[in-house]
């Protein structure tokens, strides 16, 4: 099977947990699985960064920004591709545009337009664990551009999408979908499957765990999501088409 498994900021914030994300990567490829990994900037270093630009500047352009926002998720990729190699598995870190992943040139909310070249398959071929930096892409001009914010989902749903992927695990902080926000409602619901339709209902309502867009591309490429705890195990919440 091919499956991309996708980690949030949360589920790499410090060096156990991105040990902890390698080992499930590492663990899903040992079952005899080619294994895509996207990742997120660790913890807040997106707000970090966002911060540390306006203290520069209150107009920096939006090109700058997404080059600068970027790095995040070239961090928290490459200390991935290194957590797995310590666990005696070969990966290698991808950016956006090495891995071909070509987007429009609306600087801070890019969409994916296509991927434009094999890069990812030749090294899944080459036995390797691909770890691809979420939430970027490159325009046709060559110019790094980003996805907007929490679109690392996208990324990993556009990969599943275009790679015809088995699966798609979303690995957040959460153990799936509620009806409400757990962390203000103790007895908000958790749903083991939900329609595309009312995961997008609530995504537009606010809900963080899913960026509308990825929720939008998994409909239309009909990929059947996981939303799964990084931290607990259970079954999380499968979003896909409901009859
Ligand atoms: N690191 C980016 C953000 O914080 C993208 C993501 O997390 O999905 O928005
Ligand atoms: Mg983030």
């Amino acid at each position: 099977m091919l499956i991309v498994q996708k980690f949030g900021g949360s589920s790499l914030a410090d060096a156990a947990r991105i040990r902890r994300a390698a080992q499930r990567a590492v663990h899903a490829a040992e079952m005899g699985n080619q294994v895509i990994v996207v990742v997120s900037a660790q913890g807040d270093t997106t707000d970090r960064l966002v911060s540390a630009a306006a203290a520069i500047t209150k107009d920096a352009s939006a090109r700058e920004m997404d080059s600068y926002l970027a790095s995040g998720e070239q961090m928290s990729a490459c200390l991935m591709a290194m957590a797995i190699g310590n666990l005696g598995r070969t990966a290698i870190s991808l950016t956006g545009w090495q891995a071909g992943i070509l987007t429009d040139d609306c600087h801070s909310d890019a969409r994916i337009q296509a991927l434009v070249n094999n890069r990812i398959l030749q090294e899944l071929a080459c036995g390797k664990i691909v770890v691809v930096m979420g939430f970027q892409g490159v325009s046709a001009a060559g110019d790094i551009t980003t996805l907007g914010r929490g679109g690392s989902d996208t990324t990993a749903v556009a990969l599943a999408a275009f790679l015809n992927a088995d699966k798609c695990q979303i690995y957040t902080d959460v153990d799936g979908i509620y009806d409400r926000d757990p962390r203000i409602f103790p007895d908000a619901v958790r749903y083991d499957a939900i329609s595309y339709e009312d995961m997008l209902t609530l995504a537009r309502q606010g809900a963080q765990v899913l960026h509308v867009r990825a929720v939008e591309m998994a409909q239309k490429y009909q990929v059947t999501l996981q939303v799964l705890s990084s931290f607990r195990p259970g079954p999380g919440t499968t979003v896909t088409a409901l009859p």
